[in-house]
């Protein structure tokens, strides 16, 4: 069983690893099958070949051949070709121009058009589609297969000649950036690129014209505007834009394989999580064009709201428009429907409306996905001359509330299981609703100075920057940035990470940064038309005022609220119900406990609102920190520097009845649920006082000359602090200390059973390494319990002893152990530290060179190793198993609190995590997650 994990494991990290060098890594080709090909009504591939189609691919050829949906006909070539084109000095495999060539005479043939024709011309768009979504990352070409001879083929069957040229000068735009520019390594100065420039001269012609609208251009002078445009690309790029359909075509495939490394690609992934060698797909498929007048449009849809859940279609959509429009934000989109309009867009039509009988199809079809799929999707949709056509869908992003409610909801439409359910949450979306919001309070008495679209939810306090840069290096100095944007674009990627807020002038719910927010569920408002930004100047205005860079504002992400200034904020979850409700259903679903880390009563009352199940680990002398009183702290500092047993036993005396309170009041607030009380583990140097006049003080109390006093604390100095003369050695050293902690712990218990409260006591030795060491204290804490049994006459009062395992030693020996142990708990703070040698501290310096050459794959002090470490832990608990079959077995280290951690604890049996107060809520949820795999994984066999 320990191989077997261990080598799952280390598959794992094979495949999540990542490799320094972005080219996808040798992975030898096995397909000889390069192309699929999708369209009416037919698919040579299915929605489960997502790592050889890509997303897209893979959900193209499931709507045309599982649902038969109207997709306009293409195909997909692989995600294999990006991985050979990478590794072999971007070329293709031998055949894959044979089978492009193959694959598009079956489009010619189901389209009844033909690619280059001066009669009836075939236009395809290139896409690009990674096995995960990357939401503008990579490139698209529309319209290709325009040029000089298709084009009044194109008029001729359209009769719209201002229809093609708009294509015509769409395509050159795009081209030459994406093709010519980017692909080809130009790297213009900022401002200066080819887009810029044409997208400048698109402005200037609408100034000319005094027109506001692209679609008020007219077809002359879109014409003589594309004339313009190949001249410009011409003398700024050096080459002539290509006027051969198939030169187009190949250039596009390239530039969408070529963009897979790009910058922002590149970036992305890293802050996602995914693979360098996973490779893009690339979809050429039929185009079909909603800029064709009145009857024509382009649209974005979910079958859910993805901003709060709502179980209602939701969407946006242009008449008139292509492609990006919708997306891109230049044009306020409308609303699909009644439950889709806000305040930007209500007094415009809505598609039910404006062509109720496309709208009734969609809707239709809408439903027919969500049922087929079994989740929210996000779909995007053409509609030509009235005639609907199905362009993409994928399982919709959506922030952590909407996460939740579509969780919640999808169980009692019985559309998923409870297991499903908890699986459609990330611990991340789960952390959303514990995340900060504005104080309501504080809220009220405030007034709105703007108001755009709440595209990400909770509320954001910060200071305002105007570029991605200066939100860096706010984060770096740990200062929140709200990051305003005239709009934001996929470059914008990492400042829009760092920022603690996104505040956009332009841009509807579906806009690349509301699209993006939702995803990181990052507190975002876009679309808010009266902001005025001058980026020279580093202001913005809104409200009547003028506000600069570095000045304070906070926004209402969940209603699209903008404040001056910062209003005060509060911890989230609090009396929220779906929260409450989604994680009952975890509950149901877990195997695993969760406990709670608590040294105080306050923190044991917030543990069990969060649903602790008890407390895994109450350190004793952390009981004597950030108290009201320094009294404890002194007396606890007198009984280490006391220089004899007479002095010490004084002490610890003195020590007892406030040890005893504090246990008492946090047991009582556990109400009946375990708690496990270590014994005293403290790094005995940190508690002599380090200001002068402190430790005059204590030489008083101690009767003892400064000189004396130093010379004792020299005694305590420990040459590495994090071990040595603590733990369990203090109780050898100083049996005193052991027994005046279990007279209190008992004590404590007899007194609330006495009250009529369930207590039940687990006292827990720390640091041990030796059987033998156990036997010495169990011994101890008897007589401590058989002295208090006698003193109180409880005689009801149970009790259990148990060890940490922290120690490498004992690990190895925890069979051993096992004999004299009712319960363990791994300290995997201290285990991941004598495992590797090196501290949580020491780790700093050199992790980020760890992680960059691949030697770690993360932190681990905070998910834990699973290869040392592990490896220590499963001989552990098999060994230990074997020799007490029902041990009791948890872990209390940091990683108690990580979901990837808390799995590796539900693979390997344990009884219970426990993990600080406000990780609780995500550790149920994780614990729910790795059962949850168990059943489905289960149920797939079967
Ligand atoms: C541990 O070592 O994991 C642990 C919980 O103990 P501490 O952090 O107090 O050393
Ligand atoms: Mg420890």
């Amino acid at each position: 069983m320990v191989k077997k994990t261990v080598k799952k494991a280390a598959t794992k990290k094979a495949a999540t690893k990542k490799s320094a060098v972005k080219k996808p890594v040798s992975k030898k080709v096995k397909n000889t099958k390069y192309v699929y090909s999708f369209g009416a009504g037919k698919a040579e591939g299915n929605g489960k070949m997502k790592e050889l189609l890509g997303g897209k691919g893979a959900n193209l050829a499931e709507m045309s051949g599982q649902l038969k949906l109207p997709v306009p006909p293409g195909f997909t070539i692989t995600t294999e070709v990006c991985t050979y084109y990478w590794n072999n000095k971007k070329t293709y495999p031998k055949t894959l121009k044979a089978d492009v060539e193959a694959n598009l005479k079956k489009v010619e043939k189901e389209t009844k058009k033909e690619f280059g024709s001066a009669t009836n011309p075939l236009l395809v768009s290139v896409r690009s589609g990674a096995r995960a979504s990357m939401p503008g990352m990579m490139e698209t070409i529309l319209n290709i297969g325009l040029t000089e001879k298709t084009i009044p083929g194109m008029i001729a069957k359209t009769n719209n000649p201002r229809f093609v040229f708009d294509a015509y000068r769409r395509l050159i735009m795009m081209y030459s950036d994406v093709v010519m520019e980017k692909a080809a390594g130009i790297e213009p100065k900022d401002g200066e690129g080819i887009r810029k420039i044409l997208d400048g001269m698109m402005a200037a012609k609408k100034a000319e014209l005094k027109v506001t609208d692209d679609t008020q251009i007219p077809a002359e002078e879109l014409q003589k505007l594309c004339v313009e445009f190949k001249k410009t690309v011409k003398k700024v790029l050096g080459k002539e834009f290509p006027d051969n359909p198939v030169e187009q075509l190949w250039g596009a495939i390239g530039a969408v394989f070529a963009s897979w490394n790009g910058k922002r690609a590149i970036a992305y992934r890293a802050i996602e999580n995914i693979p360098n060698d996973w490779g893009t797909a690339v979809n050429v498929q039929t185009m079909v064009f909603g800029n064709m007048g009145e009857t024509s449009a382009t649209g974005v849809a979910f079958t859910r709201n993805p901003g709060n859940g709502d179980s209602h279609f939701y969407g946006e959509y242009l008449i008139n428009a292509q492609g990006e429009d919708v997306v891109a934000g230049i044009r306020t989109p409308s609303p699909m429907n009644k439950w889709s309009t806000n305040a930007h867009s209500k007094h415009l039509p809505t598609l039910e409306k404006v062509m109720p009988k496309v709208y009734k199809e969609l809707d239709a079809i809408q439903k027919k996905l969500e049922k087929h799929f079994h989740d929210m999707l996000d779909i995007e949709f053409t509609i030509e001359h009235e005639r609907l056509w199905m362009l993409q869908c994928r399982v919709g992003k959506r922030n952590g509330i909407a996460a939740v409610q579509m969780a919640l909801d999808m169980v009692k439409e019985k559309l998923i299981t409870k297991e499903e359910a908890v699986l459609r949450v990330t611990p991340a979306q789960l952390g959303e609703l514990l995340l900060p919001a504005i104080d309501p309070a504080a809220e009220k008495g405030a007034k709105a100075i703007a108001q755009g679209l709440p595209a990400g939810p909770g509320g954001a306090c910060g200071k305002i920057v105007f570029n991605s840069e200066d939100a860096i290096a706010l984060q770096a100095k740990n200062i929140p940035a709200i990051l305003v944007r005239e709009e934001t674009n996929p470059e914008d990627i990492e400042g829009m990470r760092a920022a603690a807020g996104i505040l956009t002038q332009r841009g509807g719910m579906t806009s690349h940064a509301a699209l993006v927010a939702r995803g990181w569920g990052k507190c975002c408002i876009v679309g808010c038309g009266e902001l005025e930004i001058d980026l020279n100047k580093k202001t913005v205005k809104m409200g009547g005022k003028t506000f600069k860079e570095g000045d304070a504002l906070t926004l209402n992400g969940t209603k699209g609220y903008v404040y001056e200034g910062a209003l005060k904020m509060l911890g989230a979850g609090e009396g929220n119900k779906n929260l409450t409700n989604f994680l009952a259903l975890c509950d149901k679903v877990r195997v695993l406990k969760v406990r709670a880390n608590a040294d105080t009563e306050a923190d044991a009352i917030k543990a069990r609102k969060f649903g602790a199940e008890g407390i895994g680990l109450f350190r004793i002398e952390h009981m004597f920190y950030g108290q009201h009183s320094e009294t404890p702290l002194f007396i606890l500092r007198k009984m280490i520097l006391a220089g004899n047993e007479f002095e010490r036993k004084a002490a610890v005396d003195e020590l007892f009845p406030h040890m005893k309170k504090e246990i008492k009041a946090t047991m009582k607030a556990m109400s009946g649920y375990g708690v496990t009380v270590r014994l005293m583990d403290p790094p005995l140097h940190e508690f002599v006082p380090a200001l002068p006049e402190k430790q005059r003080d204590l030489a008083e109390a101690l009767h003892i000359s400064m000189e004396t006093f130093r010379e004792r604390a020299a005694g305590l100095h420990e040459v590495n602090p994090m071990m040595g003369h603590r733990g369990i050695r203090l109780g050898v050293t100083y049996p005193e200390i052991t027994k005046m902690q279990a007279r209190a712990i008992f004590e404590a218990a007899a007194e609330l059973i006495k009250e009529g409260i369930k207590a039940e006591p687990e006292v827990m030795i720390p640091l041990t390494c030796d059987k033998n060491e156990i036997v010495t204290q169990k011994a101890l804490i008897r007589a401590a319990y058989d002295e208090v049994v006698a003193k109180t006459k409880v005689k009801k009062l149970k009790f259990s002893v148990g060890t940490m395992i922290e120690i490498p030693r004992a690990a190895v020996l925890a069979a051993d152990m096992a004999t004299e142990a009712d319960f363990f708990s791994f300290g995997t703070n201290d285990l991941t530290q004598m495992t590797f040698g090196f501290s949580r501290d020491d780790i700093g310096s050199f992790l980020p060179e760890y992680l960059k050459q691949g030697i770690l794959e993360h932190d681990p002090f905070q998910t834990l190793d699973q290869h040392g470490v592990g490896r220590l832990i499963q001989h552990a608990v098999i060994e230990s198993r074997e020799v007490k079959p029902g041990l009791k077995i948890g872990i209390c280290g940091e990683h108690g609190g990580d979901p990837e951690s808390v799995e590796f604890c539900h693979r390997e049996g344990f009884t219970y995590v426990s993990c600080s107060a406000f990780r609780v809520p995500i550790a149920r949820l994780a614990a729910a997650q790795a059962a949850a795999k168990d059943v489905l994984a289960k149920k797939k066999r079967k």
